[in-house]
């Protein structure tokens, strides 16, 4: 990677070539490059390959299976969205859970919201979180926090075990292949809906429309035969395929409208909690979608 050289391991040269493209076999005929100034970490786990470097104009990238993962620059914008959406949709959010999540940009956020007395992690790869603590000091600054429950494990399993727990539960995983294959099953929502509680609401990573449209309108498709309230919004992120990436969010209580901020923050709000995405406009304009989404779903 650094000199041209090919990836030593075949899965991560599989996606991400000797010059630094990311190429999926999930986004076909495209690829997005980043210079690589430096690699900084590079290992199999037992789940996958993980990779870290440094760029040179989007500070340190975690990668996993090939895959951007975060960025230092641009990571803001998809965690202030997947974790805010469903946390100001929801009057008074006290415990939360969060699957995936393992460089702790999520878990950041949601100890942002003085209401949140209790989270609890499930993330799968423990080298993922060791590699973050390392390499993405401003994302995993929160791992020691008093109210965080930290379990290494396998979301779906971890489910079976919590029913009626969670008023916000958020789902960071990577895509569709590898160790997330089974979050994006239509029993894995139901395993969801059984552990909120009667007025939670979720959010999870809803890949491109550019990309993915139709696993998104299976996704939204079979979450209306489970929840009374199922949303997909969109926004902007840089290094995601396409630049851009969607969050579906589902509520058990029917009458709730989750693309309305049931708490509004003022500007004064916005910085004391040094969102640099989320404010509450942004809230509602992310769940405005443009017509050939409207028609897919
Ligand atoms: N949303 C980002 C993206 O798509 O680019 C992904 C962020 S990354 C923190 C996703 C995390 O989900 C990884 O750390 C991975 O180990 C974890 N993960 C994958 N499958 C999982 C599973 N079955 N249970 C729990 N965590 C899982």
């Amino acid at each position: 990677l650094q000199n041209g050289e090919p990836s030593a391991d075949s899965s991560s040269s599989k996606l991400l070539k000797s010059d630094g493209q990311e190429m999926g076999g999930a986004w076909p005929g495209q690829a997005f490059s980043l210079q690589v100034k430096k690699v900084l970490f590079h290992e199999k786990s037992k789940y996958q390959d993980v990779l870290v470097f440094e760029s040179t104009t989007y500070g340190n990238v975690l990668v996993l299976d090939g895959i951007i993962q975060a960025t230092e620059r641009d990571e803001f914008s998809y965690q202030e969205m997947l974790a805010h959406l469903p946390l100001f949709a929801h009057p008074n959010p006290k415990r939360v859970l969060i699957i995936g999540g393992g460089d702790g940009g999520i878990l950041r956020e949601v100890l942002k919201h003085e209401t949140v007395e209790a989270v609890t992690m499930c993330e799968i790869d423990e080298m993922v979180i060791d590699v973050a603590k390392k390499y993405l000091p401003g994302m995993s600054c929160a791992f020691s926090h008093p109210k965080l429950d930290l379990y290494c494990g396998d979301g779906f399993e971890f489910l079976k075990n919590h029913k009626n727990e969670f008023d916000v539960i958020i789902t960071d995983s990577s895509d569709p292949v590898g160790p997330a294959e089974s979050l994006f099953g239509q029993s894995y929502y139901e395993l969801l809906r059984d552990a909120l509680k009667e007025d939670g609401i979720l959010s999870s990573q809803g890949e491109s429309v550019w990309l993915h449209l139709p696993l998104i309108s299976h996704l939204v498709a079979f979450n209306r035969k489970i929840f009374p309230k199922v949303a997909y919004a969109q926004s902007i992120v840089s290094t995601y395929p396409s630049g851009s990436m969607g969050y579906l969010i589902c509520a058990k209580n029917e009458n709730r409208d989750v693309a309305t901020p049931a708490r509004e923050l003022s500007e004064e709000q916005v910085k004391a909690l040094n969102l640099r995405f989320y404010n509450s406009q942004v809230h509602r304009a992310a769940f405005v979608l443009p017509q050939f989404v409207k028609n897919a779903l």
